[in-house]
């Protein structure tokens, strides 16, 4: 097996890891960032834009750009950008693409499968869009986990014994707390809670509001009507944020923010830490609900818990340790990056699935292979319906995975010859107020002694992943479906997804090589015209001098309809005429650089 990535595949950012020398790395982007903001765009030219590029160009082309798209992973919408309809899997496809690259320009070497994360309450529907979204990008999903337990492997908490921890997740733009439970390798998610719509953003909000605010009163001039402003004032927002996270004042300035009467107006202000949590407290506070229920889920009291986990960038606030300790009672374990770990926790669980050596936390090192069992649990309950719309259980909420569960049905009446198995998930009685997951058909049903018997087994493997199958008795005919909800792809559409981003991704390589050649191009023009100006060039052979003007001509001409984006750049041409203008040159360039 060759290398796997771990991804952590983030509401806000994304971030990438690989087993180094026995250690889990961050792999840094191609800007040096180590989180790669969520953010997919295309530029009016139709450019695909990933990352800070995507963020940058928010603002100014919303239309042409998305973001929080994990929020409607497996939910069948679709986004529009420009004048295309895109699914949720295609855009996250391009974030992890745009991963695989930094990976494997990092790495110096193709990387085709990695282990990509989830929150732990990602139902099916979510996670198949999820290993979808790495197919398209090219990259075999090995594993889904989730979320708190890579924080836990990241921890390197798999090694200990019997521990409670509870995983404090506040990102950008969702909360999310987690009990988990490890005993002698095996990792069991007991409980998870939140809040989808509570993170790092609103803080930035709040402060934006501030500023506008206190801008209004002491200008008059109402901000909130220019967006190029506003723009300026929520970057210089977060900013502030996290400066306040060590610092206990923090200068806000923004230059020529405005104007009035053709006179520039400036934003200059403070913004103390005490003044942040004051306007953010209520928001810190609805974090406690999710931890009492996960707590209450997971039948534990704070007191038993042995280790407390921050995840997400959120949580370097100190108001929000505080409270983490509050309710708690225990001091968090910082040893890592916040926003690291999870991916750093995956990219452990790619280093053990891949036979790496992986140094553990106690210095020794081992080599993991099978022995490390990942227990996850179903988020919600698995049903079939029943005479009457009634969901039968089959599988119920928190059942340790992977599991395989049967049961024994009879049809409706005695001379039905076909069944329909209408697989639900959720907690209703009624089949009607679950979510559908899938359907299908057992026909040809015979009966044995007096009644049908139908045997449906419905089996959830490592990942989350819910097969559903109906056997006749009688017959022994069988059907089955991998649970592939009409909200999802299919997997045609799934390989056409595939093909179209393995063609982009050629062509991005040539839009590259294309940018490349025609900036050398560019540049060696320039100095060539810049050296015939110079004493040297005044001096030069008229022969020769005519010569080199005449390839600069040539390569103008070749260059100046050239589109690096539309891929029809005469490439050879190009780097033939580049080529004889720099041997044409040489003397002068020689002499003159
Ligand atoms: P994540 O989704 O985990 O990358 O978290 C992103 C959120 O963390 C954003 O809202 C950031 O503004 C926030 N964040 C990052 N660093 C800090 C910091 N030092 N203090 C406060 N918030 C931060």
């Amino acid at each position: 097996m060759g290398t796997i990535i771990g991804i952590d595949l983030g509401t806000t950012n994304s971030c990438a890891a690989v087993v180094e020398g026995g250690k889990p790395t961050v792999i840094p982007n191609r800007e040096g960032g180590r989180t790669t903001p969520s953010v997919v765009g295309f530029s009016p030219e139709w450019e695909r834009l990933v990352g800070n590029a995507a963020r940058r160009q928010a603002a100014i082309h919303p239309e042409l750009t998305v973001s929080s798209i994990k929020r409607k992973m497996g939910s069948g919408e679709t986004v529009r950008l420009g004048s295309r309809d895109f699914h949720p899997q295609e855009i996250s496809a391009m974030i992890l693409a745009h991963l695989k690259q930094d990976a494997e320009d990092f790495l110096g070497q193709p990387v085709t499968q990695a282990v990509i994360t989830v929150p732990a309450y990602f139902n099916d529907a979510q996670r198949q869009a999820t290993r979808d979204a790495g197919r398209i990008a090219g990259l075999e999903v090995c594993r889904i986990i989730n979320e708190p337990t890579a924080a836990a492997l990241a921890y390197g908490l798999d090694n200990e014994n019997e521990q409670k921890v509870l995983v404090y997740d506040l990102g950008g733009g969702t909360f999310d707390v987690s009990i988990i439970q490890i005993d002698h390798g095996v990792i069991q998610v007991l409980s998870t809670c939140g809040d989808n719509h509570l993170g790092g953003d609103d803080f930035d909000a709040r402060i934006a509001d501030h500023l506008t605010a206190q801008f209004r009163q002491q200008t008059g001039i109402d901000l909130k009507r220019d967006p190029s402003a506003m723009r300026r004032i929520y970057e210089v927002a977060e900013e502030a944020k996290k400066q306040l996270s060590s610092a206990q004042v923090a200068d806000v300035r923004l230059p020529f923010l405005t104007t009035r009467k053709g006179e520039p107006v400036h934003l200059e202000t403070t913004l103390t830490r005490a003044e942040l949590e004051s306007m953010t407290s209520d928001l810190i506070e609805r974090t406690t609900q999710p931890v009492l229920s996960a707590l209450r889920d997971a039948r534990l009291d704070a007191s038993s818990l042995t280790r407390v986990l921050l995840v997400g960038g959120s949580t370097r606030m100190p108001a929000v340790q505080r409270k983490v300790r509050a309710l708690t009672g225990l001091e968090p374990s910082k040893a890592l990056n916040p926003d690291e770990c999870v991916a750093l926790g995956a990219a452990a669980q790619g280093g053990k699935l891949a036979g790496a050596l992986v140094v553990s936390d106690s210095g020794q090192q081992e080599r993991f292979g099978k022995d490390l069992l990942l227990m996850d649990v179903t988020p919600m309950t698995l049903s079939i319906e029943t005479v009457g719309g009634v969901a039968t259980h089959l599988i119920e909420r928190n059942t340790p995975i992977p599991t395989r569960v049967s049961q024994i049905f009879t049809t409706a009446s005695l001379l039905q010859r076909s069944v329909e198995i209408k697989v639900l998930q959720g907690e209703r009685p009624r089949s009607r107020d679950n979510k559908l997951l899938g359907t299908f058909r057992l026909s040809g049903v015979k009966r044995l002694g007096g009644r049908p018997q139908i045997e449906v087994t419905f089996d959830i493997d490592v990942n989350g992943i819910v097969q559903v199958s109906a056997k006749d008795l009688a017959t022994g005919k069988q059907q089955s479906i991998t649970i592939q909800d009409s909200t999802n792809l299919s997997p045609e559409a799934i390989e056409q997804a595939r093909r179209d981003a393995a063609q982009y991704a050629v062509f991005e390589k040539q839009r590259k090589a294309n940018l490349t050649l025609l900036h050398e191009a560019e540049s060696l023009q320039n100095d060539v015209k810049h050296a015939l100006k110079g004493d040297s060039g005044k001096n030069l052979d008229r022969a020769i001098r005519h010569r080199i003007q005449e390839s600069s001509r040539v390569l103008h001409n070749l260059t100046r309809k050239a589109n690096p984006n539309t891929g029809e750049v005469a490439y050879e041409s190009i780097q033939q005429a580049v080529q004889q203008l720099r041997t044409d040159a040489a003397p002068l360039l020689n002499q003159t650089l």
